[in-house]
């Protein structure tokens, strides 16, 4: 049995705050009855209807992808292109990315099917770190790197302070692997950062999302969450 406001939140169509709003003007029925009271539970058995429209209660699922490159992170693609939910063949709840990585970009993606959790996890007040592993054009200095360190400014705004990591650095070929942790999640945000101190990203690939990593996944390959992990993370 969980909490009506739960529930609501966690199909996706509203915050717990908004669920709570919701019930008290009278919007939710359960079993066609009007429910005000916010204390209510409800199990799974029972039908929960927002607006006149029924919830789809279904079992939520937590799902940690190794994206591949030249992959969408999207549930479907106007063009036909391969979305990341082509590599979950097995799964039957309908689960969509939290926030997406580049089509060029590989590495860790969470999917999930819980509306609320997703939300959570987006919201910059949570800054969740991640950790990019990008490979460079040229050597930076050691004050470009500062530069990523204190902040770059984008065209949408200053960003917050990095952790920067030289891990290598090819005097010839001029290549470089900088490895780059930061917790917004501006479009493109890694790619225009190593621009804008004049190191074009040729290759990039998320490593690690809060205390979760890769480990042992290959490309295409994704397994569920533990409980104990999805609690961590809330
Ligand atoms: N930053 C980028 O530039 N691309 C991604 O896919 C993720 C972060």
């Amino acid at each position: 049995m969980e909490r009506l406001q739960k529930v609501i939140a966690q199909a996706g169509i509203a915050s717990r705050r908004k669920a709570e709003e919701l019930i008290v003007e009278g919007k939710v029925k359960v079993n066609g009855k009007i429910i005000r009271e916010l204390g209510t539970k409800v199990s799974v058995n029972d039908k929960v209807e927002v607006n006149e429209i029924p919830l789809e209660r279904e079992e939520k699922v937590y799902i940690l992808m190794y994206k591949p490159r030249g992959v969408i992170s999207a549930v479907k693609d106007d063009k036909n292109r391969k979305v990341v939910i082509d590599f979950l063949p097995e799964i039957k709840e309908r689960v969509y990315p939290i926030g997406r990585l580049d089509y060029e970009t590989s590495g860790l993606l969470l999917l999930t099917n819980d509306g609320e959790f997703a939300n959570l996890l987006m919201h910059p007040r949570y800054e969740i770190n991640k950790t990019y592993v990008a490979k460079i054009k040229g050597i930076p200095s050691r004050q470009s790197l500062k530069q990523l360190e204190k902040g770059i400014k984008l065209e949408d705004g200053l960003t917050a302070p990095a952790k920067v990591k030289l891990v290598s650095a090819d005097k010839k070929t001029q290549k470089s692997i900088v490895e780059l942790t930061i917790h917004e999640g501006k479009n493109r945000q890694v790619r225009r950062m190593l621009e804008a101190i004049g190191h074009p990203v040729q290759k990039l690939k998320r490593e690690r999302y809060a205390f979760l990593n890769l480990h042992s996944l290959n490309a295409g390959e994704s397994r569920e969450l533990t409980p104990h992990e999805v609690k961590q993370l809330r």
